[in-house]
């Protein structure tokens, strides 16, 4: 028998770094190049460099007067041109100054801006300041931000629209980014049936299928709908053989104790299969394998399970399959709007909410609850074998943080 049947819990950070192993294993090699408005969601393939100073040239912070303290003639001073952002000046005239717009390039000659709100213009519309000056004030240097050759964003970068503006800013039109990795969701389980039927007798509908489905593709996977799975070995083995040409085979259910398994009996046959006991609550039970030559995650059937093993592990793995390094979930300290007098064996993600700036979870924490997700906005993390008094700090992993 190929693959190995683990009997003891296996901590969330070692299936984790398992799991991250197998990513880096199977990189997603192949890159395209796509608009740059395309490339939300997506990863790129190559850091991208600086091509240009940000800003090009000096400019002005504010809506002022531009003048030159190096060489000062004292006030009044004449107006020698106007200068509107998107406009190329003239060198300051010496013992002038410059009407300048907020944007606009500073004139070769200046090195000051004073605001417009301390100035004075005479009725000979020379200008006077009510303020002392300072040198540099108000100007923003030329490479500020970037300068040509720096590295502002490195290969691995996941795209969302702050990336994409500072891509604009460098003037990218186009941008190099990893192929979309092809996921497959199948539901494996007899009772299940799509929406829109018409329930009969010990059936239930298909909530994971609409569930990874837009996950994924939140993620910029290409998904691959592979509808629902019979627990019959038949189909499963023509199933599985028809999905060659995917990156990964997402499956939910089938994986608990006992239950006659279909999907472990065909990876054990054609691949390599390893059944995960994770000390995770909701969770415990994960397949992980290949079948043939296509990776396999198997996440437990139960909705709020299937939640919280594709947040911590199966969107991390495909996120590092594309490159991405930083696919560990921001975390951060909240306090405990409720104490936890039973230390657990698994470590448990409680979904729940801040209410008044502590946190606070749903009242039926069963793995059945879907309920229990839509009304979080985090997973609060409580470790194994911790106990919880009120007002004691633990961690939060916002759900919006893993949703995209
Ligand atoms: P399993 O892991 O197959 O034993 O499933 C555990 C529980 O999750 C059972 O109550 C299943 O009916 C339920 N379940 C499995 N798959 C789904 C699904 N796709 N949508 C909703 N519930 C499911
Ligand atoms: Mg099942």
């Amino acid at each position: 028998m190929s693959g190995t049947q683990v009997r003891r819990m296996i901590p969330v950070e070692e299936a984790m770094a398992q799991l991250m192993e197998m990513a880096e294993a199977a990189p997603i090699r192949e890159r395209e190049t796509v608009l740059l408005a395309a490339a939300s969601g997506r990863v790129l393939a190559d850091d991208l460099v600086a091509t240009l100073d940000l800003p090009p040239w000096p400019n002005s912070a504010m809506d002022g007067y531009a003048v030159c303290l190096a060489d000062w003639h004292g006030e009044p001073l004449t107006v020698s041109q106007r200068i509107f952002a998107g406009q190329a000046p003239e060198p300051l005239a010496p013992g002038t100054c410059a009407r300048i717009f907020t944007g606009a390039p500073i004139p070769v000659g200046a090195n000051c801006v004073e605001m417009q709100e301390n100035a004075v213009v005479g009725e000979d519309q020379r200008v006077r300041f009510t303020e002392p000056l300072v040198t540099g004030q108000n100007i923003r240097p030329q490479g500020q931000e970037t300068t040509v050759g720096d590295v502002v964003l490195e290969a691995g970068t996941r795209m969302g629209p702050i990336e994409l503006g500072l891509a604009a800013s460098l003037g990218r039109a186009e941008l190099d980014v990893v192929r979309r990795v092809r996921v497959a969701v199948l539901s494996t389980g007899d009772e299940l049936i799509e929406p829109g039927q018409t329930l009969g007798p010990g059936q239930i509908y298909n909530s994971n299928r609409v569930v990874l489905c837009n996950w994924l593709e939140r993620l910029g996977c290409e998904v691959v709908d592979a509808g629902i799975l019979p627990d019959n070995l038949e189909k499963t083995r023509s199933t599985l053989g028809n999905l060659g040409y995917v990156d990964l085979i997402l499956s939910t259910g089938g994986v608990s104790v006992g239950e006659a398994d279909f999907l472990g009996h065909a990876l054990r046959e054609e691949g390599e299969l390893s059944l995960w006991k994770l000390a995770i609550k909701p969770g415990k039970p994960l397949t992980v394998g290949h079948y043939r030559n296509v990776p396999v995650i198997g996440l437990p059937g139960n909705p709020a399970s299937t939640l919280v093993t594709f947040a911590l592990l199966a969107r991390p793995y495909l996120l590092r399959r594309q490159g991405v390094q930083d696919v560990v979930p921001l975390r951060f300290k909240v306090p405990a709007g409720f104490s936890w007098s039973r230390p657990g064996d698994r470590r448990e993600y409680l979904r729940g909410r801040l209410e008044q700036g502590q946190a606070v979870y749903y009242s039926n924490q069963s793995s059945g609850v879907l309920r229990s997700a839509a009304w979080a906005d985090g997973l609060i993390e409580i470790r194994e074998g911790t106990t919880v008094a009120l007002g004691d700090w633990l961690d939060f992993i916002p759900l919006s943080e893993v949703l995209g």
